[in-house]
């Protein structure tokens, strides 16, 4: 009991009941996320292949006029697992990218090497960066929130061009509704919404909204971060899908398969011990990750772990452990995104940081001084047993040969033409 509030732990994970994405603990102490992850080990996944065949099959063109369908990628995540997989399902996709302007050399090269070594097209979606800047320090000092516009354009520009584009099939990897949360099973085989995008991946936040409540946007900054309205998304038929749904997802292993096999670059990463999920960006796992933590008591380590958790390779107090280690480190490129959206100096930025941290997880013990006091210093008291498996033993799972150590002082590539083994 902290402040009132009363706080379970999953006996099984290190989530919490406070988890902003919304997750139940049932009456074993058991999360949702968990319970929901244990389905993976009893679903017949070949079965769910062979109807997620089905589902694709009206879609895939006879005359080549058009693409099949779009699919959404970056310079890092699990791009080239997706795009891997679409091909596998006969379909000729129509890539499509949102430059989020945070963009490291690895990623650029990533999303080169993707497309070249999967010999697709891609279009890039490169809104000017006067807007967002101006969205972004309007987000940032509002809500502690820099990646507002990526996870809109993100999940927007997909959409366009389907509707554009008239091509009715969208192909997503991971609903974090059912690979974090557990709000959904993997047999509801749920698909894109906008009231997903809307409650979850944008917090409640619409392009709209920004415009309603702050006098220096306006209509001409927000509309490329605008949805579709229903009429034109029925029109083409626009229906997304998640991977995630009808295959046995595990992104460690689908990342060293993309490393071994088509090339994917990784990097070392201060604040997790993850080596795949963001490469392509100076801020993700930095300033983005840090707002996490400060906003909500744990940072991206933790869902790291908690999925290591429930692929039964990371023991629980082994994985709080882990997080620890890394979650206070400090957040590298400061400076750049400063000098790039316009915040005279790092005390104005440390004064819009420290406006955020939640009192429940922060301490101030002096002026300035913060201590962290979140969930994984709650847990410690609550961590009934200690493992003894071998932590640096476990971490050689995150020691791949294409590892490249990227994370050092450079600028944001805002356009890049990318450069690959065989340069086209
Ligand atoms: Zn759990």
């Amino acid at each position: 009991m902290i402040n009132n509030y009363k706080i379970n732990f999953c006996k099984s994970c290190l989530y919490s009941s406070l988890h902003p994405l919304g997750i139940m603990i049932n009456e074993n102490g058991i999360c949702s996320g968990c319970e929901i992850h244990e389905e993976k080990n009893v679903i017949d996944w070949e079965e769910k292949w062979q109807k997620l065949t089905k589902i694709v099959k009206p879609y895939i063109s006879k005359s080549n006029k058009n693409y099949d369908c779009v699919v959404p990628v970056s310079g890092g995540q699990d791009s080239y697992f997706i795009v891997y997989s679409v091909l596998k399902l006969g379909l000729k996709p129509l890539l499509v990218s949102y430059n989020k302007y945070f963009n490291t050399s690895l990623g650029i090269k990533n999303l080169a090497n993707l497309r070249i070594k999967f010999d697709r097209d891609i279009l890039y979606q490169n809104v000017n960066p006067i807007s967002v800047k101006k969205i972004t320090k309007y987000t940032f000092s509002e809500f502690g929130n820099i990646y507002w516009p990526i996870l809109a354009g993100n999940t927007v520009y997909p959409v366009q061009v389907a509707v554009n584009y008239g091509i009715p099939l969208i192909i997503w990897g991971a609903h974090q509704g059912i690979e974090q949360t557990g709000m959904f099973s993997h047999n509801d085989e749920v698909e894109m919404t906008r009231r997903y995008r809307h409650d979850h991946d944008l917090f409640s936040i619409e392009a709209e909204d920004l415009l309603k409540i702050s006098n220096n946007l306006n209509e001409e900054d927000i509309f490329q971060y605008v949805y579709p309205d229903d009429r034109s998304i029925n029109k083409v038929g626009v229906r997304g899908i998640y991977l995630n749904n009808y295959l046995r997802w595990d992104p460690l292993a689908q990342h060293q398969k993309m490393v071994n096999e088509f090339g994917y670059k990784s990097c070392k990463f201060s604040r997790t011990f993850d080596i795949y999920d963001y490469v392509d960006c100076f801020n993700y796992m930095n300033i983005h990750d840090y707002m996490k933590l400060c906003k909500h008591g744990y940072s991206k380590v933790t869902d790291h772990a908690c999925r290591e958790i429930r692929h039964k390779r990371l023991e629980r107090s082994t994985a709080l452990s882990l997080v620890k280690k890394y979650e206070n480190i400090k957040p590298n490129f400061i400076n750049q995104f400063c000098e790039w959206i316009g915040i005279k100096d790092i005390k104005s930025f440390n004064y819009i940081v420290n406006r955020f941290r939640n009192k429940l997880f922060w301490k101030e013990t002096d002026v300035d001084k913060w201590e962290f006091i979140g969930l994984s210093f709650m847990m410690s008291q609550d961590l009934e047993k200690t493992s003894n498996q071998d932590e640096e033993k476990y971490l050689k799972y995150f020691q791949s040969i294409n590892t490249e150590f990227e994370e050092k002082d450079s600028k944001y590539i805002t356009f890049g033409k990318g450069w690959s083994e065989n340069e086209y």
